[in-house]
């Protein structure tokens, strides 16, 4: 039977190219989008662009900062697959301003979104996993998580919290046969890093070793290796892909 893999904010970017490049390694998808005006028509390609490599392909809506749309989607997804094998977290946003200017909304918003939805899923995926005895967990942080990085606050809390959670589920799941791990991004060029301004886009150029930024599927890549057979022996780790924006 044919493994199926979850990617959670799949509709444009790196989820996107993860759903694609999992498409290729004969994995059937489930592309999950948020109901944002005209997100879900992108989230339907993508799906469409996902059985064109011959695999069965589906949209989700869900927003997973919500807990109960979490469970309804994994839900869905075992009912409409059979299974569940592949969970990337990857949806995220970004929310910037200096600490001490930042509003409490701002805060709250991108914890919700990029940690609490970490915890949603893979509480509700874990528990599917655990029964199946088998599973791969895959969760985008950043380099923002690992070394901070001024005006985000919101955003490296997040990202930072996401690896301690990482570690953690790769302790209680483990013993289930399923891995759990990380994988932290420098500057992939998406529509999230489009919004930067070019001044500081050459400032970050001048620190990457390989002289250029990254592509969606680079980081497309690193997350298809930790969800294959070949990672079977790795959990708990974080997969920096950054170019050598950090070491
Ligand atoms: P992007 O903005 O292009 O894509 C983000 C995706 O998340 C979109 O599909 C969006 O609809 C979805 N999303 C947002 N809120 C959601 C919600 N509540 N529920 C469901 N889906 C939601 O950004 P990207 O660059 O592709 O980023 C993907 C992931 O990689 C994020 O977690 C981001 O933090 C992380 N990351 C990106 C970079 C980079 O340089 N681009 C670096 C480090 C980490």
């Amino acid at each position: 039977m044919a493994k199926t893999a979850l990617i959670t904010g799949a509709s444009r970017g790196i989820g996107a190219a993860i759903a694609r490049r999992l498409a290729k390694d004969g994995f059937q998808i489930a592309v999950n989008c948020l109901d944002e005006r005209n997100r879900d028509e992108q989230g339907l390609a993508v799906a469409e662009e996902c059985r064109a490599l011959g695999v069965q392909a589906e949209c989700f809506i869900a927003d997973v900062s919500s807990h109960e749309q979490c469970r309804q989607m994994v839900e869905a997804v075992k009912a409409q697959f059979g299974s569940l094998d592949a969970l990337v977290n990857n949806a995220g946003i970004t929310a910037d301003g200096l600490m001490v200017r930042m509003k409490e909304d701002q805060y709250d918003k991108v914890i919700a979104v990029n940690q609490k939805s970490v915890f949603n899923m893979m509480k509700f995926a874990g528990a599917l996993m655990m029964r199946q005895r088998s599973g791969r967990i895959v969760n985008i942080s950043s380099v923002a998580g690992v070394f901070g990085n001024a005006g985000q606050v919101n955003y490296s809390a997040s990202k930072a919290a996401i690896i301690g959670m990482t570690k953690t589920a790769a302790k209680e799941l483990g013993p289930r046969g399923i891995t759990v791990n990380a994988v932290a991004p420098g500057f992939i060029k998406s529509d999230m890093t489009d919004v930067l301004s070019d001044e500081l886009k050459q400032k970050i150029l001048a620190q990457i070793s390989l002289g250029t930024f990254g592509e969606i599927e680079d980081v497309a890549n690193a997350a298809a290796f930790l969800c294959s057979d070949q990672a079977r022996y790795i959990t708990g780790q974080v997969l920096v892909v950054n170019g050598g924006l950090m070491m």
